[in-house]
């Protein structure tokens, strides 16, 4: 082994203002972030504090059009933040992408005066959003959601239960999808609805393995009233605008899973080089040498892979396969490599005077939302072979 075995991860930014960002990013991390991760996601805090400093710090609007308050960073920038900020502490990276993820409705598909009214205070004016989608009897077959949107005069009146809504009754705005019209993907609308609107309600959050900082609740809305200023994209396009964002947020979970294996990868290395057994440092034997090799050549695979997919989006090409893809490997790859860290470490890896057995709980979600890995390799098979035959 080399003196020092965890090495900062070299990134490829492609310009001056993007490093500068970096610089930024790995302070507030350090100062921030990294040094309260452990105690309070031990004890379920959610670190609001730091999303309004994410927001002042321009960090909360990366992706998007300065015109409107963001950041104007090309996507392969944005989820190498996105992973530094996930390797720190996951509530936070998984956080800032859920937040993204609410966005890009108004931002890609509402009106020229929707995105001056609303944007600027969402991308940079220390508001949290969430995004709404799942309910209690649909999760993988989205598009049989029940909630209803009902017209009366110039208002929507918004009626159903939202499910594993992530900052569901903290956030300041709820990207929402609803019924409008008949069964199936084309009788739904999104709408924007205020955090604070009449008739919506949170259930307490719900009890999970992993990520206890991020607060994951059901949403009531009983009879929430929205005027029709409120409603994204036309009448019935709210499938095609899930779908879309969901394309950009797969990405954003494929960079966040890299960060959370990152993290364990350099855990493992440093328990390794100290702890002796035998007279000699555990990293002497072959048995743990390949295992890191593979965990250091399945993060490197991953990283590249969302990499690759970022710069289709970047350059405006179709991406939605190589988003799949990069979401399938990228959490598969933080399940296994997490997974060897805890052995890596032995005994110690299974307590929590540790972090790799938060990080291997950590990872089990990024598996599971946004489409689950079965979903994404759906999606990754229609694009080769066609929809399947009924
Ligand atoms: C911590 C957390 C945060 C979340 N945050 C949000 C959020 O902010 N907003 C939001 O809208 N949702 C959110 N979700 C919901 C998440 O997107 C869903 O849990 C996910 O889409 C799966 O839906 P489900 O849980 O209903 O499982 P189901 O759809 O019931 O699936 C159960 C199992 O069946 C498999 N399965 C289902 N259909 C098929 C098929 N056709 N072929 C093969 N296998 C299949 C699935 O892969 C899974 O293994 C969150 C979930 C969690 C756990």
């Amino acid at each position: 082994m080399t003196d020092r075995a965890v090495q900062p991860v070299e990134r490829q930014l492609p310009t001056e203002e993007a490093r500068d960002l970096f610089a930024l990013v790995r302070e507030l991390v350090q100062r921030e972030i990294a040094p309260r991760a452990a105690e309070e996601e031990d004890a379920g805090h959610f670190p609001r504090e730091v999303f309004t400093l994410l927001s002042e710090s321009g960090l909360l609007g990366l992706p998007y059009d300065s015109e409107y308050g963001g950041g104007d960073q090309p996507y392969e920038v944005y989820l190498q933040v996105l992973e530094e900020l996930a390797a720190a502490r996951l509530t936070v990276g998984l956080g800032v992408s859920v937040h993204s993820l609410a966005c890009h409705a108004l931002a890609g598909y509402g009106t020229k005066e929707q995105r001056t009214d609303h944007l600027p205070a969402m991308l940079g004016g220390g508001l949290l959003g969430a995004y709404c989608l799942s309910e209690p009897s649909s999760g993988s077959d989205a598009a049989s959601l029940r909630t209803k949107a009902v017209r009366d005069g110039g208002d929507w009146v918004i009626t159903g239960t939202k499910a594993w809504i992530t900052h569901g009754g903290l956030a300041d705005f709820y990207t929402v999808l609803a019924r409008t019209g008949g069964e199936g993907a084309r009788g739904i609308t999104a709408f924007l609805v205020p955090g604070d609107a009449e008739g919506l309600s949170a259930a307490a959050p719900e009890r999970k393995m992993g990520m206890k900082g991020s607060p994951t609740a059901q949403l009531h809305f009983d009879g929430v009233r929205v005027p029709d200023a409120r409603r994204i994209g036309d009448e019935g396009q709210g499938f095609a605008i899930a779908l879309s964002a969901l394309d950009s947020g797969r990405l954003g979970i494929a960079a966040c899973a890299i960060g959370v294996a990152q993290a364990a990868l350099d855990e493992a290395l440093s328990y390794a080089t100290e702890r002796k057994q035998f007279g000699r440092p555990i990293a002497d034997f072959q048995g743990l040498r390949f295992m890191l090799a593979d965990m250091a050549t399945q993060i490197e695979a991953g990283r590249a892979l969302y990499l690759a997919a970022a710069r289709l989006r970047d350059a405006g090409r179709p991406f939605s396969r190589q988003a799949a893809m990069a979401k399938l490997f990228c959490t598969d790859a933080a399940m296994r490599v997490t997974t060897d860290a805890v052995q890596v470490l032995g005994g110690y890896g299974y307590t929590a005077d540790f972090p790799v057995e938060r990080l291997m709980r950590e990872a089990k979600v990024l598996q599971i939302v946004e489409g689950t890995n079965q979903i994404q390799r759906m999606v990754i098979a229609r694009h080769l072979a066609g929809p399947e035959s009924r």
